[in-house]
C-alpha cells in the first residue's frame, strides 16, 4: 500500500503534461497535522508557473472542445474506476496529509469516484433546446457550449472531492482547467494529475500548481484566457476573488462559509436526532462547511437532548486518522485549536456550561475534545461565526417561529438540518429555512445526484445534481432564416 501511496504523492506541478518545479526552485513544506512532522514539500509556483498552466490549458482547450460528449464520458468513466482501485492508497494519502480518519478518508475517496461517475453520465445529457419559431422561415436552435479554460480552488477540508465537483464537470462539459489546491493538503490535489494521466486524458486538460495563494489567485482573476473561476473556501477570499474576476467578467461559481443551524423540535425522534447530530457536528472533526454551528432545541426536549448529546460526544474516539477505530482525527493545526479555545472561552465568560470536554486532548498537538455546550445565547460568538472545530453549542427556544428565526439570523444560508415527527411543522419549517440544503430527520445529506451549494453570503452556483455541470456551459442561441419554407 505504501508504495502506492507514494506513487500519488507528488512532489511536483503539473502543466501541459509535464511534472515541474516552480521556476524558483521554492518549495513549501507540507506535513501531517497528527505528528506535526513533515511529510514532502510541493513546488512554490507563482505568476509565470500559473500563467503557462493557463496558456497549457487553453492549447488543450482546442481540440479537448471537439471531442464527443460519449469520448469524455468514456474518459471520466476510467477515471472513476482508478480512483477506486486505487481508494486505499488514495485515503491514506489524505489522512496523511489531513488528518481524518481512515474510514472517512475512504468515504471521501469514495465520493470523489461518485461525483465522476455522476458527471460521466451528465455529459452524454447536457442536451440544448429546440424552440417553436414565431416565425415561419426560421428555426431556433440552442446549444450549450464549453465555457473554455476554468480554474478551480479549493480548501484542505476535502481536498480530494472538493475537486472530483469542479474537474467532473470541467471534463464533462469539455472545458479544461487549471486547479490550485490549498497549501496545506496539497497531495491529494496532485493525485488528480497523476490519475487523469493514468486513464488518458489528454495533457493540459488538467493542470495543477501548487504555491503563493495570492500570486496564483491574482493571475487566474485577471487572466482574459480563464473563463470560469469556481471555488470552495471562505467567505472572505471568495468576496475577494468574486471583485478581482469583474475586470475580465468571468463566471464564478463560490462554495463559501456556512452557520448551518439544527433544530430539534418536541416531538422529534430523540435518538435518531442525536444520531443525526453526532454526524452533522463531529464529520472530519468538524471542520467542514455543511457542519452543525448552531444547535437550537424546544424547550420540553432540552435537557434530555443536551443528556444524550454529551453521552454520545464522550464516547467518540480521538486520535491519528491512520489509527484502527478512531472516530476524530486532529484539528488541522494549532491555528484552528486555537480559534476553538477562544469560542469556548468566549461562551463560558457568558455563561455557557461545558458539559462535556472543552480542551485540548491528552494526545497533545492539535487533537481536542468533543465538546457540548449548554445554555448557548445568541451574544456568543458561534452565533455569527464558523467554529470549524468539535464544539456543540445549544440553544434553547420555545415556540416553532423563533425556532425559525434564530435559524435565519445569520448572513449565511449553506445547510439546515431539523427534527420533528410532524409533517405539517416538516413543511412549514422547510418552506421557513432561507437555506440552499435542508437536511429533515437527516443529518448528512450531500450526494452527486443533489444540487449541493448556497444561499446569501454561502456562495452563488450549484455542484452536483444535474444543475452541477450548468455552470460550464456557455448557452448560445441560434436563429437559421432565410429557409424559404
Ligand atoms: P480556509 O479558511 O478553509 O483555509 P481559505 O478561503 O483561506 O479557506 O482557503 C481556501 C483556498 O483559497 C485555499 O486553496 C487557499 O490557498 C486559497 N486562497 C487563500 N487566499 C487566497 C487568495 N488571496 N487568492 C486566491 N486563493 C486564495
Amino acid at each position: 500500500m505504501l508504495q502506492k501511496t507514494s506513487h500519488y504523492m507528488r512532489q511536483a506541478n503539473l502543466i501541459g503534461g509535464e511534472w515541474v518545479q516552480a521556476d524558483s526552485g521554492a518549495t513549501i513544506d507540507v506535513t501531517n497535522p497528527a505528528t506535526t512532522l513533515k511529510i514532502g514539500t510541493v513546488p512554490k509556483s507563482g505568476r509565470a508557473e500559473t500563467r503557462r498552466a493557463i496558456e497549457a490549458a487553453q492549447t488543450a482547450f482546442q481540440s479537448f472542445r471537439k471531442t464527443s460528449a460519449l469520448e469524455r464520458s468514456k474518459l471520466l468513466r476510467k477515471l472513476h474506476d482508478a480512483i477506486m482501485d486505487n481508494q486505499e492508497a488514495l485515503a491514506e494519502l489524505l489522512t496523511m496529509e489531513q488528518g481524518k480518519s481512515l474510514t472517512e478518508a475512504k468515504g471521501e475517496i469514495g465520493s470523489s469516484a461518485a461525483y465522476v461517475l455522476w458527471f460521466a453520465e451528465e455529459a452524454r445529457r447536457a442536451y440544448g433546446d429546440i424552440v417553436p419559431s414565431p416565425w415561419a422561415d426560421r428555426r431556433i436552435l440552442v446549444t450549450r457550449e464549453p465555457v473554455g479554460v476554468i480554474a478551480a480552488i479549493t480548501p484542505w477540508n476535502f481536498p480530494s472531492s472538493m475537486l472530483s465537483r469542479k474537474i467532473g464537470p470541467a471534463i464533462a462539459a469539455g472545458c479544461t482547467a487549471v486547479v490550485k489546491p490549498a497549501s496545506q493538503t496539497p497531495y491529494s490535489g496532485l493525485a488528480w494529475g497523476a490519475l487523469c494521466e493514468e486513464v488518458g486524458i489528454p495533457k493540459g486538460v488538467v493542470n495543477i500548481v501548487t504555491g503563493s495563494a495570492g500570486e496564483i489567485g491574482d493571475e487566474l482573476c485577471s487572466n482574459p484566457l480563464v473563463k470560469k473561476i469556481t471555488f470552495t473556501g471562505s467567505t472572505e477570499v471568495g468576496k475577494m476573488l468574486i471583485e478581482k474576476s469583474a475586470s475580465t467578467v468571468k463566471k464564478v461559481s463560490m462554495e463559501l462559509g456556512g452557520n448551518a443551524p439544527f433544530l430539534v423540535f418536541d416531538d422529534a425522534d430523540l435518538d435518531r436526532a442525536v444520531e443525526g447530530a453526532i454526524t452533522a457536528k463531529y464529520r472530519n472533526s468538524g471542520q467542514t462547511c455543511v457542519c452543525t454551528n448552531r444547535f437550537f432545541v424546544q424547550a420540553g426536549i432540552y435537557d434530555s437532548f443536551v443528556k444524550k448529546l454529551s453521552e454520545a460526544s464522550a464516547k467518540l474516539k480521538v486520535g491519528p486518522g491512520l489509527d484502527a477505530g478512531v472516530q476524530q482525527g486532529p484539528l488541522i493545526d494549532e491555528k484552528a485549536v486555537e480559534k476553538v479555545e477562544e469560542f469556548i472561552a468566549d461562551a463560558s465568560a457568558k455563561g455557557g456550561k461545558v458539559l462535556t470536554g472543552g480542551k485540548r486532548h491528552a494526545l497533545g498537538g492539535s487533537f481536542f475534545e468533543p465538546t457540548v455546550i449548554a445554555g448557548a445565547t445568541t451574544d456568543m460568538k458561534f452565533m455569527k461565526d464558523e467554529i470549524f472545530g468539535p464544539v456543540a453549542p445549544v440553544f434553547k427556544f420555545e415556540t416553532e417561529e423563533e425556532g425559525v428565526a434564530l435559524a435565519n439570523d445569520t448572513e449565511f444560508g449553506l445547510a439546515s438540518y431539523f427534527y420533528t415527527g410532524d409533517l405539517g411543522r416538516a413543511f412549514r419549517v422547510m418552506e421557513g429555512l432561507k437555506y440552499g440544503m435542508v437536511g429533515v430527520n437527516e443529518g448528512l445529506i450531500t450526494t452527486p445526484e443533489a444540487p449541493f451549494g448556497g444561499v446569501k453570503e454561502s456562495g452563488l452556483g450549484r455542484e452536483g445534481g444535474h444543475q452541477g455541470i450548468d455552470d460550464y456551459l456557455d448557452t448560445k442561441y441560434v436563429c437559421i432564416g432565410g429557409l424559404g419554407l
